[in-house]
């Protein structure tokens, strides 16, 4: 069998199988080591007391004694000097003892048959019905002497014990086997489970139920797969979002481009139109270029981990050159900057750095009304704090929450018109993030718009 389950069960049920065999082992080398001489002590004394009995009354009826013994569930085994044997009680299984024991025995010694054989690691002395396996000593009847070997018959006195433990060790290993088949079951459901629900992933479907209740490693296993499941549901919803505005933003210059350069190619426009058609086929072109390098800046941001290189440089500095760079555009749109530079140091990508200001200062103008101002502060102490704020048209609170969003426009009608992408603010936040700082908005419609970044300082 080569489900899990098959494997649980067969090696569970070897386990209680092999702990038998093991603990009957051990129970025999038990015997064999400690109880073995106690036993044979016990069956000596017995012996002495049969002999004693009888010798102390003698009848002259030895047979006759040793029949009434036997029927106490003895078997006994008496050799006269001739070597006439005759048996009393149930027979032995192996009758074979050697004559110079007998001899011995008549001569008046003792035989320790018991604790003098040897028996196997499989064989339990204790039951070994061979006349080996006897206590031997002398008995004296009418002025003759007589070798006796006992032993108690096992079978008769303790054959039910025998029947019971057999029963119990039968029926111990059944209830295991029954029991390992449920828990092994058990076990494995979760398992079975998790595999389905990986199947049903690996296709694409990410309502997935499983069982994530247990508070052991399946459990957890269970609850982590199921996180995991929510999550890639979330990345393949993500993606395809992704996807959409991608094209939903690149097919808009587009279909403007291509209107327009048909429109000069068919003829007819005059001069002055046809100027204007091109200035907007340049002007979407430019769109769909910075579209392309935004896309590429952020993935480069997420994927390449080489890609942060800090050094440590003059952040006010850098801010006066953007604005300086700035300038025209702020001249033609009537916004007046005024900045509060001190001299100030910062730890990171200046590169990247610089795509922040460019972007938070090109929306600050983009949404700012002629007429109004930009301030832009840089204070330094534990950390250095970065504000720029605007007297723009300011955001609406429900938009706060998501500007940082991919593709997140607060007014899309507006933006089309302001050539806006949605990703500048996203980009904004990777690279913050990247530096280790943070950003916070405050906004209010038609007053204005203040970011604060704040980064560690070095
Ligand atoms: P975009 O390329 O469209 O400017 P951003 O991610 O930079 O994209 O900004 C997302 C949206 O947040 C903008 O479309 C705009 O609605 C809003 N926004 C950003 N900065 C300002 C600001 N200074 N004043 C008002 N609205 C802003």
């Amino acid at each position: 069998m080569k489900s899990l389950y098959g494997r649980l069960v067969i090696t569970l049920a070897a386990i209680v199988l092999v702990s038998s065999v093991l603990g009957f082992i051990i129970a025999n080398i038990y015997y064999q080591q400690n109880v073995r001489e106690y036993n044979e002590k016990k069956i000596a004394r017995i012996g002495y007391e049969i002999v004693n009995l009888y010798e102390e009354n003698p009848t002259g009826d030895l047979h006759g004694y040793f029949t009434h013994i036997a029927n106490m569930h003895f078997q006994l085994y008496l050799v006269d000097s001739q070597g006439n044997a005759t048996l009393f009680g149930a027979p032995f299984r192996e009758q074979e003892i050697s004559p110079e024991i007998v001899q011995k025995v008549l001569d008046g010694e003792i035989y320790r048959g018991i604790t003098a054989e040897k028996y196997g690691l499989f064989i339990t002395g204790f039951f070994t019905n061979t006349l080996k396996n006897s206590f031997g000593l002398p008995i004296h009847s009418n002025g003759e002497t007589y070798a006796l070997f006992i032993r108690p018959n096992i079978e008769q006195q303790f054959g039910e014990v025998h029947i019971l433990f057999g029963l119990l060790l039968l029926a111990t290993f059944l209830i295991s086997i029954i029991f390992i088949l449920i828990y092994t079951r058990q076990l494995v459901k979760p398992i079975k489970e998790l595999t389905n629900a990986t199947q049903q992933l690996a296709e694409g479907n990410y309502d997935i139920h499983v069982d994530s209740n247990r508070r052991d490693e399946i459990g957890n296993l269970s609850a982590n797969f199921k996180q995991m499941s929510i999550s890639l549901r979330q990345l393949d919803e993500m993606r395809q979002e992704f996807v959409s505005n991608v094209s939903h933003e690149i097919q808009s210059p587009l279909t403007s481009i291509q209107g327009f350069s048909q429109a000069i190619r068919s003829g007819g426009v005059t001069d002055e139109l046809q100027e204007q058609y091109l200035a907007i086929i340049e002007e979407e072109s430019k769109r769909l270029s910075l579209l392309s390098k935004q896309l590429l800046t952020l993935a480069s941001l997420e994927k390449e981990t080489n890609l942060y290189e800090p050094t440590l440089f003059r952040l006010d500095e850098q801010i006066r050159l953007i604005l300086v760079m700035l300038e025209p555009q702020c001249r033609k749109k009537g916004i007046e900057i005024d900045p509060d530079l001190p001299e100030t140091y910062l730890y990171a990508d200046k590169q990247l750095l610089s795509q922040v200001w460019i972007n938070l200062l090109t929306n600050s103008i983009k949404f700012t009304e002629p007429g109004g101002t930009i301030y832009i502060n840089v204070r330094s102490g534990k950390d250095v704090t970065v504000t720029i704020t605007d007297t723009g048209i300011g955001i609406a609170e429900e938009g706060l929450t998501q500007i940082f969003e991919r593709f997140y426009k607060v007014d899309k009608s507006r933006s089309r018109t302001n050539e806006g992408s949605g990703l500048g603010l996203s980009i904004v936040k990777e690279i913050v993030q990247r530096s280790g700082g943070r950003i916070e908005v405050n906004s209010k419609l038609e007053e204005g718009t203040s970011f604060q970044l704040t980064f560690p300082s070095k």
